[in-house]
């Protein structure tokens, strides 16, 4: 159950509120985000929620019955919009694609990729610079320097910028220089850190965890949202399997699942999907057909130089054929 507060709800009839709610057995959250008051009840008894919505300060009630509830599109069922400012959306019908190395390396690496996109008509790069690697003597990114130097050029350029977060300490230093931070795999459940980027105003793009379920990936949005930031996208990038032809499996089921699930705008990531550059261009379209609002791809200019995962990331000329045939896929799609 969702109940949306009037803005100047008085701590009287707040509290009027809570003791019938109580009364009900269920429990309640409150939550602020950029954009409303409400409260969030849980419980299962059956009663007329007429008889709460009724009740002074409360602006709008509705029973949410999935286990997640903000994130739910029984409660919102409009698509949510992503606005990254200057014209760049996230949203339903203009597949935003973003593209970019797994890891940043140079200024010549981060110059080329700009090139790259705007050649091609994408607004946003993607790129780590702290890598989560499964080996400690792997290239671990180049820090906080290396995101100063690739915002700088990607800004002069009207490039936003997505990028992991590792850890809750990372937030504030990274904050001024990202467009959109990226929670990875491995965080898909750091519940310390979704309540921190909760209390964040910026985009926070939720990847599906290694062997995380659908619902898991849309309760770790609900925490987000439920600690005050509604600007959530999240992320199919495919799930450990018994299958060892590909590095992971790119679930499909996920896109329409998602979509139909939740309201938040869904972002395929075929690159870690499927993990193999050759089949990468087969996964997005595929994504774009199932309804992706978006899709993240790797590229460099010279995949097999790239410091960390060369073997998925797609050289410019790909990378370039795939932006025009995702682009045709949502026209057929969509039409
Ligand atoms: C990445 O985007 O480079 C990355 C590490 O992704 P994931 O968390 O999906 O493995
Ligand atoms: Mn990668």
């Amino acid at each position: 159950m969702i109940i949306q507060l009037e803005p100047k709800i008085s701590e009287q009839a707040k509290a009027k509120l809570l003791e019938k709610i109580n009364e009900t057995g269920f429990k309640t959250t409150e939550v602020r985000t950029q954009f409303r008051h409400c409260l969030v009840g849980t419980g299962s008894k059956e009663f007329d929620i007429r008889t709460l919505g009724n009740l002074p300060g409360v602006a709008d009630i509705h029973r949410v019955s999935d286990p997640f509830k903000l994130v739910s599109r029984k409660w919102r069922v409009e698509d949510t919009l992503i606005d990254l400012g200057d014209g760049v959306t996230l949203c339903r019908g203009d597949l935003a694609m973003m593209a970019g190395p797994c890891s940043i390396e140079s200024e010549e690496q981060v110059f080329s990729t700009i090139n790259h996109l705007k050649a091609n008509g994408l607004r946003i790069m993607r790129g780590g610079v702290f890598k989560p690697r499964s080996s400690p003597y792997s290239f671990r990114g180049m820090g906080l320097d290396g995101l100063k130097m690739w915002s700088a050029l990607a800004r002069e350029h009207g490039i936003k910028i997505i990028s992991e977060v590792m850890h809750t300490e990372q937030i504030e230093a990274m904050y001024p220089y990202v467009d959109i931070f990226q929670v990875g795999a491995r965080n898909a459940q750091n519940f310390n850190l979704l309540d921190a980027l909760g209390g964040v105003d910026k985009p926070v793009m939720l990847k599906r965890g290694m062997s995380g379920t659908i619902e898991e990936l849309l309760q770790a949005a609900e925490y987000v949202f439920s600690n005050g930031n509604e600007k959530i996208i999240l992320c199919e990038r495919g799930i450990r399997t018994y299958e060892t032809a590909s590095r992971n499996t790119f679930d499909i089921n996920a896109i329409p699942i998602l979509k139909d699930k939740s309201h938040l705008p869904v972002v395929a990531d075929p690159s870690h999907g499927i993990g193999i550059r050759s089949y990468v261009a087969a996964v997005a379209l595929a994504a774009v057909m199932a309804g992706a609002d978006g899709v993240i791809v790797e590229v460099h200019e010279s995949p097999e130089k790239a410091a960390s995962d060369g073997a998925q990331t797609l050289d410019f000329e790909e990378a370039g054929r795939l932006y025009g045939r995702m682009r045709a896929a949502v026209a057929l799609r969509d039409a």
